[in-house]
């Protein structure tokens, strides 16, 4: 089959390599729809200690089941599915606690186990056990049903830093995760969402995103304009939602009194220590939170929202690509001209 093997750091190759072969107890996909996270960009330009080249990575994966080895139900041969990409061992302190993304024995797609961004993809028996499949309607495409993942991950966000009826919102970074922080933060209720982004592009394909305010923070002050716009109250909740320590610096700043910080966006691990004031988070008796992943159950509501359409993916999907453009897509992304990027392997 043909497939993106990540050799090294900005070294991602299509080229021939062997099928995998149906895993006992496990199913084989055909990927349909493979979309590009901004993991997968982190990865690209400065590695990841969660896999070693050569590997296929790709996580947010959709895909047909071609096929099922023995005594495997609630799957079947054809259907469509999508993919969670963290496989918790359903047993450790974390899992019995309900924490299944905080596993400390968690195997992922992409990282542990080989990825989408190749034709096939194997689905191993703990997967399946685990419930990492989900069946998709027909309503439902193959590129939006491969969103369910980073979406999933959004919900585990904003169900920690608990936005809900009435919060005014800061998102800062307005990438395909910014945006669908905006739309699930309107889904729970925000009555005003202030998205913050220094990236004209990506601010302006963000328009399509219903959030209340729009800062051009290469232009403008962004703590100061959401001071402005919040009366000098400050927001109930910021979300970080890029790779930036900057913006959690910020966040901080702009948070109102006992308001709600999410660390959701990662930082390079190269670059990972922030300058924080510790006496703002003490004086205004913020809550900081940290998010990381989803769990199975959270893929499923994802794909739910999905389904119903309460969440706006077609939008998000600014590029539908071959498998053999995947590092022209990555350049997409990284330019800021693409939100979100679906390759076709
Ligand atoms: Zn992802
Ligand atoms: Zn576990």
């Amino acid at each position: 089959m043909q497939a993106a093997i990540y050799e090294g750091i900005e070294k991602l190759v299509v080229r021939e390599t062997a099928s995998p072969d149906l895993p006992e107890g496990g199913v084989l996909l055909k990927v349909k729809s493979c979309a590009i996270c901004g993991t997968d960009l982190r990865t690209y330009h400065h590695g990841s200690s969660f896999c070693e080249p050569p590997w296929i990575i790709g996580h947010e994966v959709a895909g047909e089941v071609v096929e099922v080895a023995k005594n495997v139900s609630g799957v079947a041969r054809g259907d469509r599915v999508t993919v969670a990409a963290g496989i918790p061992c359903g047993t450790c302190r974390a899992c019995t606690s309900g924490w299944m993304h905080l596993c400390s024995n968690v195997k992922a797609h992409g990282f542990h186990y080989p990825g989408g961004f190749a034709e096939y993809m194997a689905v191993n028996q703990s997967a399946v056990t685990q419930k990492a499949l989900s069946v998709i309607g027909e309503s439902v495409t193959y590129d939006q049903a491969a969103l369910a993942e980073p979406l999933s991950c959004v919900i585990n966000g904003q169900e920690l830093v608990n936005v809900t009826l009435g919060d005014t919102v800061v998102v800062i970074g307005a990438g395909p995760i910014g945006c669908m922080h905006v739309e699930v933060a309107r889904a729970r209720g925000a009555v005003c969402i202030i998205h913050v982004e220094q990236n004209r592009l990506r601010l302006e394909k963000a328009m399509a995103f219903g959030a209340d305010y729009y800062v051009d923070a290469s232009k403008e002050d962004a703590v100061a304009k959401v001071m402005e716009i919040t009366g000098g109250r400050g927001a109930n909740v910021v979300i970080s939602a890029c790779a930036a320590k900057e913006a959690q610096g910020q966040a901080v700043k702009m948070a109102a009194l006992r308001g709600r910080v999410s660390f959701f966006g990662g930082l390079p691990k190269s670059d990972s220590i922030a300058a924080i004031d510790g006496n703002i988070i003490h004086y205004k008796e913020l809550a900081v939170f940290g998010a990381f992943a989803s769990s199975p159950s959270q893929n499923r509501l994802a794909l739910d929202l999905i389904t119903s359409g309460k969440i706006r993916t077609d939008a998000i999907i600014t590029h539908k690509l071959p498998l053999v453009e995947i590092v022209e897509g990555i350049g997409l992304m990284d330019r800021g001209e693409a939100l979100k990027v679906v390759i076709h392997p």
